[in-house]
């Protein structure tokens, strides 16, 4: 029996993962089928992509697929990536366009190898998919460009309609999990979009040893910061090598989660075991 298999049989039963079924998501299926489409929701096995696909809502990788980081929770592959394939923001654009998307959602490695750091990419794919898709809403989950406000600018001013920074984990976290962001950076990120005036959303994700207290905390730091939108889902580790899962939390547990958030002035708080960052992003645009 492989790892894998052992993993998932291991995993509490709300953690089972329900078959993709819905009208559109078979439609969907057979266009990126017949037209070799890459999506995340897809590569990374997401457990929504039924419900995503059938509402419309995929999510693209941009920037390649190694990154400079190598974050303890991420099953992304780390190491020297190629160079930036310039074709690429008109390809995802014509994806976008092919499988009939409403909302999608932008992501990509950290290009710490790059001087602008992937952000004329990441603006281009955003006006590429402007041009030839004009109803389709655009949510971006980027990266913290070190904190440079001059990148992160030109990834807002190419018009996003949400623009999402994850913080991943509380703060005592932090180090240990994510390889090279901090968290008082990550905030710093969110605050600069809120700034200006975008939607601002982040994500944690639980069962990695925080405590409900620092929960709490960060939920009260991302509202500090001007964050509207906050998913929390729970963390499951791609492989052995990863950090493994301290805890599977309960969805009451979530649930409650949930309500403190929107107790704190959140407009969404997606809390769930399967929420994953992008879920439902196509109701965040109404932050
Ligand atoms: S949650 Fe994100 S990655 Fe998963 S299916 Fe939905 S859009 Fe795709």
């Amino acid at each position: 029996m492989d790892d894998e298999l052992k993993e998932r049989q291991r995993l509490p039963r709300w953690m089972k993962m329900k078959l993709p079924k819905g009208k559109n998501y078979p439609k969907i299926k057979n266009l990126v089928n017949v037209h070799g489409l890459h999506t995340i929701c897809t590569s990374g096995n997401c457990p929504n992509i039924g419900d995503c696909w059938n509402r419309g809502t995929a999510t693209f990788m941009i920037l390649g697929d190694i990154c400079t980081r190598s974050c303890k929770f991420c099953g992304v592959k780390s190491g020297k990536p190629l160079p930036p394939d310039k074709n690429e923001p008109a390809k995802v654009a014509e994806s976008v366009k092919i499988m009939g998307l409403k909302h999608c959602v932008i992501t990509s490695v950290d290009r710490d190898d790059l001087p602008d750091q992937g952000a004329g990419i990441w603006a281009l794919t955003i006006k590429e998919i402007k041009k030839i898709n004009p109803e389709t809403k655009i949510e971006v989950l980027i990266p913290d460009f070190r904190g440079d406000k001059n990148l992160i600018k030109q990834v807002l001013d190419a018009g996003p309609d949400v623009i999402s920074h994850n913080l991943e984990t509380v703060e005592r976290l932090t180090p240990e999990i994510r390889s090279a962001a901090k968290y008082r950076r990550s905030l710093d990120v969110l605050r600069f979009i809120a700034e200006n005036n975008k939607i601002a959303k982040s994500g944690i994700m639980l069962g990695l040893g925080e405590t409900k207290a620092e929960i709490l905390q960060t939920m009260d730091d991302l509202r500090s910061a001007g964050c509207k939108v906050m998913t929390i889902g729970q963390y499951l580790a791609p492989t052995k090598n990863h950090i493994p899962v301290v805890e599977y939390i309960r969805p009451e547990q979530f649930d409650q989660y949930h309500d403190a958030g929107i107790e704190k002035g959140f407009s969404f708080v997606e809390s769930a075991p399967l929420v994953r960052s992008s879920y439902r992003a196509e109701a965040h645009v109404n932050a």
